[in-house]
């Protein structure tokens, strides 16, 4: 199936942070690859701005280097590389001083394009700076974009902070604080699944849900950042913001239109809605050492910590339709395999005519898989084929994207390239409204405050995490979907 492409407005979209590793893995090849979907007019104008002295050659030779890393071989079109070539400009700009921001004003007044977006891939200290800048240097339009990379805070009172900071010179319809789980496929796919097809709604609630479950596993440990990582924890890294907003699209009540503000206001709802997760359903994990690799502690250079790089919780939403419902959320580092997923269990049917020592079945569960391989799985149990009784079975309905969608060779955006492409169209809907995350922090808070100190449980490197975790789902005569790949 061919994906329809619109193409953008031309636009100045200027990168602080452009020599940096998302800049170079991510958001250069992401825009490459917009060029050459004919989505990214060769009008566009992409500026990078970093301290590193260098030139527009030197940052063209950077971005190269980035092309044959980055873009896969069969992917690489010469002659529209060269385009892209010329898409890029580069001043060379310290955020905290005064040096590059003449140069920068000038560029950018030079050719006004249509659209002007400025990415702020650079950490957080940076966004007041360079925000006070560009609405001071006049660059800044009441049209113009601001997007934000994660973390978008430590705490509630640091993204209340951030919001103040960007709030001050922009308006919040002009501001895009990224979450690339949202650019996801699948994710978005969720919204489709849930409320463009009959079938799902009317049983998506506690009425004939079960349980509804969500793994995001990693098999890479801290590699190499473990040390901001210790101060951060798998809580504020993972759970406060990605689990939390596929948390939101999966239970949030249908939106009125699907734009930027209702489905905000129905993912804040659910955020609203969160019961304070009780000490008993959280459990904390750090891997031990391996006999080739060090332990969690090893790798964050701290032998006291207690950050957690795993964690599972046992959530409850007080709402009208997911009273009663648990959701399982879990994360972690140095697990099985690396996977995403959303599982929803639904209940057995009211009255089983089946002989239960036939039983072999876990029951109906949809599955919507983020990583590695976006699709989505629909369990259903039929009669086991052949001969000699009646016993009922459990078969996949499977649907890969790349098989749906990708079958001609086409190349299937990621989620950095369709948020980019958002923010050109002012698109905010995968965007994160800033009362949104200060709801999420709000709700994080007390728990990461609650186990101060506490000491994470060990797990063995290339499993399922501690056995803790396990044992809250069996408490509950429940298990985990098993993390494979
Ligand atoms: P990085 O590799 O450390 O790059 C940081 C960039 O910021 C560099 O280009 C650096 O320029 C620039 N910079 C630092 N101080 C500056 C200043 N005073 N003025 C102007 N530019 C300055 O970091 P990164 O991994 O690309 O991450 C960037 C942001 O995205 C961070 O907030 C990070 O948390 C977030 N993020 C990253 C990833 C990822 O996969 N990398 C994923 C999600 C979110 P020079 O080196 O030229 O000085």
């Amino acid at each position: 199936m061919a994906t329809r492409i619109i193409p953008v407005e031309s636009s100045d979209m200027v990168i602080f942070g452009a020599s940096g590793d998302l800049a170079q893995r991510k958001i250069l090849p992401g825009l490459y690859h917009r060029l050459v979907a004919g989505q990214l007019p060769p009008t566009a104008r992409i500026i990078g701005a970093a301290r590193s002295k260098w030139n527009r050659e030197e940052f063209q030779k950077k971005a190269t280097e980035s092309y044959f890393e980055f873009v896969p071989e069969h992917e690489q079109n010469p002659e529209i590389f060269k385009t892209f070539l010329n898409c890029l400009h580069y001043v060379p700009i310290d955020a905290m001083g005064n040096g590059g921001w003449d140069e920068l004003t000038a560029l950018v007044n030079d050719n006004p394009n249509p659209v002007r977006a400025f990415y702020l891939s650079v950490g957080p200290s940076l966004f007041g700076p360079i925000s006070t800048r560009l609405s001071k240097t006049g660059i800044a339009t009441p049209e113009s974009r601001i997007v934000v990379e994660k973390p978008f805070g430590h705490d509630l009172a640091s993204a209340k902070e951030l919001n103040k900071q960007l709030g001050t010179c922009f308006k919040e319809s002009q501001i895009y604080r990224i979450d690339h789980y949202l650019g996801k496929e699948t994710v978005q796919n969720l919204m489709a699944l849930r409320f463009a097809n009959a079938l799902l709604e009317p049983v998506w609630n506690s009425q004939h849900v079960d349980h509804v479950q969500i793994s995001v596993s990693e098999s890479i440990g801290v590699e190499g950042r473990g040390e901001y990582y210790d101060t951060s924890g798998a809580m504020r890294d993972m759970v406060q913001n990605h689990l939390m907003q596929l948390l939101c699209l999966t239970a949030m009540e249908p939106p009125a239109k699907f734009n930027a503000d209702d489905v905000r206001d129905e993912k804040l709802k659910v955020i609203r809605s969160l019961d304070p997760v009780k000490p008993d359903d959280i459990v904390r994990g750090q891997y031990r050492a391996s006999t080739h690799d060090g332990s969690y502690k090893d790798h964050a250079i701290n032998p006291d910590s207690t950050t957690e790089c795993f964690v599972a919780l046992k959530v409850h939403i007080s709402n009208w339709r997911w009273a009663g419902v648990p959701f399982y959320l879990r994360t972690g580092k140095k697990l099985r395999a690396r996977m995403s997923e959303i599982s929803v269990i639904f209940k057995d049917p009211p009255h089983s005519i089946f002989p239960q020592s036939e039983r072999r079945h876990e029951g109906n569960s949809l599955v919507i898989r983020l990583q590695p391989d976006e699709g989505i799985t629909m369990h259903m149990i039929i009669k086991e084929p052949g001969q000699g009784g009646f016993r009922l079975t459990e078969v996949p309905l499977d649907m890969s994207f790349a098989e749906a969608l990708g079958d001609n060779g086409e190349h299937l955006a990621d989620a950095y390239e369709r948020l980019m492409m958002d923010v050109i169209r002012g698109d905010q809907t995968l965007f994160m409204r800033g009362d949104e995350v200060e709801a999420a922090w709000r709700w994080t808070d007390p728990i990461i405050a609650n186990w101060s100190g506490e000491k994470p449980e060990r797990y063995d490197q290339g499993s399922s995490g501690p056995d803790g975790s396990l044992a809250l789902m069996h408490r509950d005569s429940r298990r985990w979907h098993a993390i494979e790949v």
